[in-house]
């Protein structure tokens, strides 16, 4: 994809789709008033026929006919005073879901022409860009047969009210690809099945992220140098498993040598069937999702080297799997952490917190200014906050803020 600033009326820039806002109220925005002039007050004619009513993410999809574009997607805003962050990425989502399904190879969005709190040029291209990625994402292709066909689009345009906004804003757009890609590895890794997505292959994909970025070198520990860290909390998560467990050491060294790093860690379990205190078979699928706080970190990482931050970045990823054999961890279990601290195993499948710990430990040899452990650690969460909401403990309320 490849992602353009301009500046000027949208009654000028030629493209195969303008994509442009309608409010609540019937309101058109200043840019779809620009369009809507060039086309004759066509724009205008469906919404007073109530074919566009301005509804947050609908989307109307009008044929131009004659004019600057091929086509015009009309996007519902919601209400005008509501109209922010929030809004304006959910409306580019619904735009982009749709452009997707269309012939179009280019389009312009002038949805970031309207005033909107608290962002500035760079971050509404950023925000574009994301949702472009996002919105044109697809699961890795694994199904035998219907491939589906990839969407026409090659090219997205981000229209900024002042010709001198247009740096920023492609900077913006960079950064927001930067982030897109890393957002689609995250997805990638995450939705890929266990048996494909073992501790393994994430090393092999640590490896293959250190290949593509000159930034980034990989460093993969396995289970030989685990016992030697004494990494008992670890070992014994996997005891019970065929698959070899790794600690995948990912570094952005993209900040001076020296300067402490931020150190991301993240859970990878590949499945957790639960060890010795098997889960309940319904749902078990899904337990090849509890390797998502591994998959956020690679995603980061990958995020950070092709944004190019000048920022050193460490991911830490204990890789392994949580399964029931005769060699299994047993509840009531006493392992001893390579922290020196011993563990009473009551429930095998609260095993996050085991990989974690040693995890966590290996990451003081970094001195890390920050560190950021990301899990599916507990069903505890969704019990306490829903499906939707997401846990966020610290001891520092200020990085939990800006987090
Ligand atoms: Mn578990
Ligand atoms: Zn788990």
């Amino acid at each position: 994809m490849r992602y353009y600033a301009v500046s000027g009326s949208a009654a000028r820039q030629r493209t195969d789709c303008a994509i442009v806002g309608l409010y609540e109220s019937g309101t058109l925005t200043g840019a779809a008033t620009q369009l809507d002039a060039a086309l004759g007050g066509r724009l205008a004619r469906f919404v007073k026929r109530g074919d566009a009513r301005g509804k947050a993410g609908e989307v109307t999809l009008i044929d131009a006919e004659r004019g600057p574009c091929e086509r015009v997607l009309l996007v519902g805003l919601g209400k005008k005073d509501g109209f922010g962050r929030k809004q304006y990425k959910k409306s580019l989502l619904a735009a982009v879901a749709a452009l997707a399904k269309t012939g179009a190879r280019d389009a312009v969005s002038y949805l970031a022409t309207e005033p909107l709190p608290e962002t500035d040029a760079y971050y509404r291209a950023r925000l574009a860009a994301e949702a472009v990625g996002s919105a044109l994402y697809r699961i890795p292709a694994i199904r035998s047969t219907r491939k589906p066909s990839p969407p026409a689009l090659r090219s997205f345009g981000v229209a900024v009210p002042e010709k001198d906004q247009k740096k920023d804003a492609e900077r913006g757009l960079e950064h927001g690809r930067g982030i897109a890609a890393g957002a689609a590895l995250t997805r990638d890794l995450a939705n890929l099945p266990a048996n494909v997505c073992t501790p393994s292959y994430l090393a092999q994909q640590a490896r293959e992220l250190a290949r593509q970025h000159a930034s980034l070198k990989a460093q993969i520990l396995d289970e030989a140098a685990l016992r030697r860290l004494k990494m008992g909390a670890l070992l014994s998560v996997t005891a019970g498993t065929e698959e070899p467990a790794k600690l995948i050491v990912l570094r952005h060294q993209g900040g001076p040598a020296g300067e402490a790093p931020v150190v991301l860690v993240g859970k990878g379990v590949t499945f957790d069937s639960g060890g010795i205190s098997l889960k309940q078979p319904p749902g078990m699928d899904e337990m090849k999702f509890d390797m998502t706080g591994a998959a956020s970190v690679f995603g980061a990482i990958k995020a950070a080297a092709e944004m190019g931050l000048k920022l050193n970045v460490v991911g830490i990823v204990p890789a392994c799997e949580n399964m029931p054999s005769g060699r299994a961890t047993k509840p009531g279990d006493i392992v001893r952490s390579m922290s020196g601290q011993t563990i009473e195993v009551i429930n095998t499948d609260a095993e996050g917190r085991l990989i974690l710990c040693d995890a966590l430990t290996y990451a003081r040899r970094f001195k890390p200014a920050v560190v950021v452990d990301v899990a599916t650690l507990t069903g505890a969460c969704v019990i306490a906050l829903g499906a939707h909401t997401s846990a966020v403990m610290s001891n520092d309320d200020d990085l939990a803020a800006e987090i």
